[in-house]
């Protein structure tokens, strides 16, 4: 195996067990590590310190384990394994009002570079790293294992989330199975999974929690689900009570999606209306009829350069739900970028909140459901941001 040296210092954050090594941080190797290659590291005294996956980049080793135990199938199956237990211990798996959960959840799993999301009987797999690919056969089958009896389908999907320069050439495709029978159940409620088109895996898992405390909130409210993608909190708030729901999404797709899924759960109601349009355009014309609004936007910023223009689309956007929103209203508005910090997000909604004069109250604080947990040596892993605001 190709071994890896560090320049002297530079093993301070593995022994805080962080799993990122920059290639700053390398001396030399001994060997010449492909792609995607398993490599070990040792600091610049010669001593083992961690293996992991090696890729060409700025991040230049994943960690996947401290100790220099094999990484086979056994290993796969052991962290697979520790991954099923926690979704068990947190009541999202095993569980027959809700088959829909994040099984993987990369750093957050000790399997950096790893998303595994499971639909019902679907797995739907996504590696975002040379190495995770390269193991995805190994992967499938602890998961095969592991899941026995739960997981009949496999379904492996990376051809967008590949560094394209490694040209690994991924195809998606099954790995296991290949049912194309594609409702699940979150919270009781059933949605498609377009795992073969949709964004993601599918759906977004990480909303479940959010969507059950805005369920409490929506009796006899008029609700406007902003960027509704599958129309997650359209249907949630329909369960809840509300008077009338619209959901708007730029994407036609989505919109058609969200239609299916509330047709799904409430076939006929007529609460429910659903624009394809683009969001401000949408803010700018609508009128103050809206006494709860959903603001779940795209990642502004997926890189630290675009931040600033990120931090002024959450004031603009946050802006407008603020200047429209009834008297007594409540505002559930995210930002899912990694690179803005809760601190950062919360100046944004203020700056906003000021704006338009009201006076604003923080009722919840809202962050990632368990089944994305954040690994306490990674503090990057925490990417959802929410409040929910009482708007005066
Ligand atoms: N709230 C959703 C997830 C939102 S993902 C859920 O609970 O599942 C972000 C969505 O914003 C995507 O569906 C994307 O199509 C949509 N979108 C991106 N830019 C937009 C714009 N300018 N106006 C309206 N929708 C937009």
């Amino acid at each position: 195996m190709v071994k890896l040296y560090l320049k002297p210092g530079k093993e301070e954050s593995l022994k805080r067990f962080h799993p990122w090594i920059f290639s700053g941080a390398i001396a030399h190797f001994d060997g010449e590590p492909e792609e995607g290659e398993i490599v070990e590291v040792y600091t610049s005294k010669k001593e083992f310190i961690a293996q992991g996956h090696f890729q060409i980049g700025s991040i230049a080793v994943r960690v996947l384990s401290f100790k220099p135990d094999p990484i086979n199938l056994d290993f796969w199956k052991k962290r697979l394994a520790v991954a099923y237990d926690l979704r068990k211990s947190i009541g999202v798996a095993d569980n027959p009002d809700n088959n829909t959960y994040r099984l993987v959840h990369g750093e957050g799993d000790s399997l950096p570079g790893l998303i595994i999301d499971v639909y019902a009987k679907t797995a739907v797999m996504q590696a975002h790293s040379a190495g995770m690919h390269m193991d995805r056969m190994d992967i499938a089958k602890a998961l095969t294992e592991v899941m026995d009896g739960v997981i009949e389908n496999i379904y492996y999907k990376s051809e967008t989330t590949l560094p394209y320069k490694a040209d690994l050439a991924p195809e998606n495709g099954f790995l296991l199975g290949g049912s194309s029978d594609n409702i699940a159940v979150e919270n009781g409620l059933k949605f498609h999974v377009d795992w073969l088109k949709g964004q993601k895996t599918g759906f977004f898992v990480d909303q479940r929690e959010n969507r059950a405390l805005l369920e409490k909130y929506s009796r006899n409210r008029s609700v406007l689900n902003m960027f509704c993608y599958t129309g997650g909190f359209s249907f949630y708030a329909m369960r809840g009570g509300a008077k009338l729901v619209h959901s708007v999404d730029s994407s036609a797709k989505a919109i058609d999606l969200t239609n299916k899924n509330v047709e799904l759960n409430f076939p006929g109601d007529p609460r429910h209306e659903a624009y394809a349009e683009d969001a401000f355009k949408y803010l700018d014309r609508m009128g103050d009829q809206y006494d709860l609004i959903i603001l779940d936007p795209p990642a502004f910023a997926k890189h630290k350069d675009a931040l600033r223009n990120a931090l002024q689309g959450y004031r603009k956007l946050n802006a407008k739900a603020f200047e429209k929103i009834k008297p007594g209203g409540i505002l559930f508005t995210f930002s899912c970028s990694q690179v803005v910090t809760k601190e950062q997000f919360r100046t944004a909604i203020f700056t906003a909140a000021a704006i338009s004069g009201r006076n604003v109250r923080i009722l919840h604080q809202l962050t990632q459901p368990a089944d994305h947990p954040v690994n306490i040596y990674h503090p990057e892993g925490e990417y959802l941001k929410g409040l929910v605001l009482y708007v005066e």
